[in-house]
C-alpha cells in the first residue's frame, strides 16, 4: 500500500462524499478503480469518468446513492454486465460489485461470481488499471496497489498483472485496449513479456465483434499522432489482421533503377499530418484509406515511370468492402470516405500547372460540400521531403483555396443547380422529357463551370435559346 500519493482532488468531490455515505449506511466497502486514479496520476484532467467497486452488491448501492444525490440523470442498469451507470454534475459514474471471473475457450465473456477486491483487482488487464482507491468510511483515502501500478504508471510501463498470454487469451479485447493504451497515454511502453503475449494471441481477436475493434480503431486513430498507434498494430501483427489493405502498401520496388516511394510509411504521415488539422474522425478514415488502391493497380510504363492508373476509384470500391468486413456505418459517412478517395488525386492535378478559375469551378461543382476537406487531405498528402517541392505544392493549394472562396462568391457552386430546369426548358419549347432536354442543361452546366458564361438566369436563357436552334428546337417566341 502508499499513502504518501495525492489525491485530494478526487476525493473532495461532492460525489465521493456520497460514496463514503452510502458505504456507511449499506456496511459494505466500495473504491474508485481503474482509469480514474491511472488518469488522475499522470495529470489527464478532466476526469470525466469514475470507476466504482462495490465489494457486495454494486446495483443497489448505485441505487441507494442516486437517490441520496438527488441526481436528475437517468439510472441504468446493465443487466448482462451485472452494472449500473447514472451521471452527476459533470461525470459518468459506473458500479461493479466485485468479482472473480472464469473464462471458456470461445468467448470473451466471462463466468462471473462474487469475490474480493483483490479477486476484483485480479481479473483486470494491465498494472496501471488496478489501483483502488478506498473511499469506504473506516479507510477513507487508503490506496490499494497489488501489482505495483504505481511504479508502473511511473515508468509508464503497460504489463499484466498475471500471466499474459493467459491474459490476452481469455480476452483478446486487452490486445487492442493494450496498444490503444500504449498509444493515448502518451509515450507507454509494452513490456516485452505482454508485447509477445499479444503477439501470440492476435488470432484470438476473430471472437471480439467489429464493432468494439473499430471502437479501439477509432480511438487509435482520434489521438494527436495516430501513426504512434498504427505502427504498434503492425509491429504487434494485428494491423494485417484487421486491414490488410493497409499493410500491403507495405515495400518499394525497383526496376531498371526507379523506385516508387513507401506508400505505407506515406500513409501514416498522412494521417498524422490530418490529425494535425481535423478532429474529423472520417476524414481520418480518408487519409489512411487514400492510397488503398496503389498495390493492385501499380505498373511500370518503361523506360522511368511507375504509375497506380485509376488507384483512386479502384480505392474507393476497396473502401466499401472495408466498411462492410468492420461492420462500419454503411451511409453517408461511408459515402463520404469513398467521394474523398475518388477525387483524392484531383486537386493536385490542377495545381500541377497555373491553377485556372474554371479547373477550380469544376473541381467545387463535383467536391461540393466536400471541397474544403479534400483540399485539406490533399495538403496532408504532400509529404515530398524536397523543401522546394514541398512548398510549391503547398502554396499552390493556398491559391486553390483563394480562389475557391472568389470562384464561389462569383457563382455559387457549391449546391449547383443549373439556373434553368428540365422543366423548364420542356416547357419552353413545348416538349416531352427527351434527349434534347439533357443536352441543353449540360451545354448550360458546362458553359457555367468554363466560365463562358455566369450562373446567372439571363445568360442562361439566351444559351437555352442558342441550343434549342441549333437542336431543331421551335418555341412560341418563334
Ligand atoms: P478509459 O475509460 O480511458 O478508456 P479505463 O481504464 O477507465 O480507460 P474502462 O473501459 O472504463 O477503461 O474500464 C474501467 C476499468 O475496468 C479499467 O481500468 C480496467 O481495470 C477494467 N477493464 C476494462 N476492460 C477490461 C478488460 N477487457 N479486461 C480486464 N479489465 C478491464
Ligand atoms: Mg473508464
Amino acid at each position: 500500500m502508499n499513502q504518501n500519493i495525492n489525491f485530494q482532488s478526487l476525493l473532495t468531490l461532492d460525489v465521493v462524499d456520497g460514496l463514503r455515505e452510502t458505504t456507511r449506511e449499506l456496511s459494505v466497502q466500495a473504491y474508485l478503480v481503474g482509469g480514474c486514479l491511472r488518469d488522475h496520476l499522470l495529470g489527464r484532467f478532466p476526469i470525466r469518468e469514475l470507476d466504482i467497486v462495490v465489494v457486495g452488491n454494486g446495483i443497489e448501492f448505485a441505487r441507494k446513492l442516486h437517490s441520496k444525490l438527488n441526481s436528475p440523470s437517468e439510472f441504468t442498469i446493465y443487466k448482462n454486465f451485472g452494472t449500473a451507470m447514472f451521471r452527476f454534475q459533470d461525470l459518468t459514474l459506473e458500479f461493479v460489485g466485485a468479482r472473480k471471473e472464469s473464462y471458456s475457450r470461445n468467448s470473451r465473456n466471462p463466468k462471473v461470481e462474487s469475490g474480493t477486491l483483490r479477486d476484483d483487482l485480479y481479473r483486470r488487464d494491465f498494472t496501471i488499471n488496478t489501483l483502488a482507491l478506498d473511499v469506504t468510511s473506516e479507510n477513507f483515502g487508503l490506496l490499494v496497489d497489488p501489482f505495483a501500478g504505481v511504479r508502473d504508471i511511473g515508468l509508464r510501463l503497460i504489463r499484466t498483472p498475471l500471466d499474459a498470454s493467459k491474459t490476452f487469451c481469455d480476452d483478446p479485447l486487452r490486445i487492442l485496449r493494450a496498444l490503444r493504451f500504449a498509444t493515448t497515454l502518451g509515450s507507454f511502453e509494452i513490456e516485452k513479456k505482454t508485447f509477445e503475449g499479444i503477439k501470440r494471441n492476435k488470432h484470438r481477436l476473430e471472437i471480439v465483434s467489429r464493432e468494439r475493434v473499430v471502437q479501439e480503431l477509432n480511438k487509435i486513430l482520434l489521438t494527436d499522432k495516430p501513426s504512434v498507434g498504427l505502427y504498434l498494430l503492425d509491429r504487434a501483427g494485428v494491423l494485417e489482421l484487421l486491414l490488410p489493405e493497409i499493410t500491403n502498401l507495405k515495400g518499394v520496388e525497383e526496376i531498371d533503377g526507379y523506385r516508387h516511394k513507401d506508400n505505407f510509411d506515406h500513409t501514416l504521415q498522412v494521417v498524422d499530418n490530418i490529425s494535425r488539422v481535423t478532429k474529423n474522425i472520417w476524414l481520418r478514415w480518408a487519409a489512411l484509406l487514400h492510397d488503398i488502391g496503389k498495390p493492385v493497380t501499380k505498373k511500370f510504363i518503361p523506360p522511368s515511370k511507375w504509375t497506380f492508373w485509376n488507384h483512386e476509384l479502384v480505392g474507393s470500391k476497396m473502401a466499401k468492402k472495408i466498411f462492410t468486413r468492420l461492420k462500419m456505418p454503411l451511409n453517408e459517412h461511408l459515402r463520404y470516405v469513398q467521394k474523398l478517395i475518388a477525387m483524392s488525386s484531383r486537386p493536385i492535378s490542377i495545381v500541377e500547372d497555373s491553377v485556372t478559375d474554371s479547373a477550380v469551378r469544376r473541381l467545387i461543382f463535383e467536391a461540393g460540400e466536400q471541397i474544403e476537406d479534400l483540399i485539406m487531405l490533399c495538403q496532408a498528402d504532400i509529404t515530398t521531403k524536397n523543401k522546394k517541392r514541398f512548398e510549391d505544392f503547398y502554396n499552390n493549394f493556398e491559391i486553390v483555396k483563394q480562389k475557391i472562396v472568389e470562384v464561389e462568391e462569383r457563382d455559387r457552386l457549391r449546391n449547383f443547380r443549373p439556373p434553368i430546369s428540365g422543366d423548364f426548358i420542356m416547357e419552353h419549347f413545348n416538349i416531352k422529357p427527351s434527349r434534347e432536354v439533357g443536352i441543353i442543361k449540360e451545354s448550360i452546366t458546362e458553359a457555367i463551370l468554363r466560365g463562358d458564361i455566369d450562373n446567372d438566369f439571363d445568360q442562361a436563357f439566351d444559351l437555352m435559346k442558342k441550343e434549342g436552334k441549333r437542336l431543331g428546337l421551335l418555341s412560341d417566341e418563334d
